[in-house]
């Protein structure tokens, strides 16, 4: 007999067919936690699938992708109950496989694709949390949910970030926002995290920001925390006007170069590339086979989840902060 949760017609059934190298053992133990992630890659990139994080886990090591089911945001599906965010079934939930360290055991890893300490999950997905969890409970699947880092070892963690709670009640309507008061003293286990999550429009930045004697790493019990004056308190910086790239010791092309691209700008990132000590022999002008290869090790270090051997915006911006934290300027 099928689960509740095989049966909602966002799901696609992916088990046996996402990249893979080896096999996840069985689970010994019954799960009793669904602990929700985050996969800090934003929603909309291409590498945002259930596919490319099985991809990216592989090259870890791993025998497949680390979770048993995968949301995508970017993967919309129409249902008779209005559109909904793809459900991925990556791993059967008998596997235990690799999301929250000693508790895998009895975990089974929800992921939520894309980056929400800066993202918002819109409509389509917070249907779809609310639904998958409803299914899970109903097929008595764990029996509480919990945050990745809300799991032993993790409070570090900033994940999965979004009220999670919340969203499991987001298909009943008019959930009272929780209000914010002025001020939180610090209690044993409290994270900025933990605080941005259970408070409507406050972002870990903006705590930071109000309260800039606060280390967010080591808060202290009984600490006062600004919370009324966090609101927005964050704005992120306009960017900085870009100095020319001819400026640079090695400058940089704009656009896209792939396989078969010939020219000057194909020298430039051979030059790029070489000084960061990702070789691709002699700069001849020529993106081939090297040029590729040598580009796609840098992404798999640099850009794990865009690996795909052209050069783009991203990796010419990743490229540039790599020479610039190396000193090469
Ligand atoms: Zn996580």
């Amino acid at each position: 007999m099928a689960y509740a949760f095989e049966k909602l017609p966002q799901l696609v059934d992916m088990r046996g067919k996402l990249p893979k190298k080896g096999a996840y053992s069985k689970r010994v133990k019954k799960i009793t936690d669904r602990v929700w992630h985050h996969s800090l890659t934003k929603s909309n990139l291409a590498g945002s699938t259930a596919e490319a994080f099985a991809r990216y886990h592989v090259s870890l090591g791993w025998p497949g992708v680390g979770y048993h089911l995968v949301i995508e945001p970017k993967n919309k599906v129409k249902t008779t109950k209005g559109e909904r965010a793809r459900i991925v079934y990556a791993n059967d939930i008998s596997m235990r496989t690799y999301h929250v360290g000693d508790s895998n055991q009895f975990a089974l890893g929800i992921c939520v694709a894309g980056d929400f300490r800066t993202e918002k999950l819109d409509d389509a997905t917070k249907a779809t949390i609310d639904e998958l969890q409803a299914a899970l409970v109903k097929d008595g699947i764990g029996q509480r949910d919990k945050s990745h880092q809300e799991m032993p070892g993790y409070s570090w963690k900033a994940c999965c970030v979004f009220d999670y709670q919340k969203v499991f009640k987001f298909l009943d309507g008019n959930v009272p926002s929780k209000t914010s008061p002025d001020f939180h003293v610090i209690q044993e286990g409290d994270t900025f995290w933990g605080l941005a999550n259970n408070i409507d429009g406050i972002t870990v930045n903006d705590l930071i920001v109000a309260n800039p004697g606060v280390d967010p790493n080591k808060l202290k019990i009984g600490q006062k925390i600004n919370l009324g004056k966090a609101k927005n308190a964050y704005t992120p910086k306009p960017d900085q006007p870009k100095k020319a790239q001819e400026t640079y010791r090695y400058p940089l092309p704009s656009g896209v170069l792939r396989e078969g691209s010939k020219g000057e700008n194909v020298k430039k990132l051979q030059r790029a590339l070489n000084a960061v000590y990702f070789k691709c022999g002699t700069a001849d002008g020529i993106y081939g086979a090297k040029t590729k290869d040598a580009l796609r090790r840098f992404q798999m270090v640099y850009l794990p989840y865009e690996v795909d051997g052209i050069y783009g915006p991203n990796t010419q911006k990743k490229l540039q902060a790599v020479l610039k934290s190396k000193g090469i300027t």
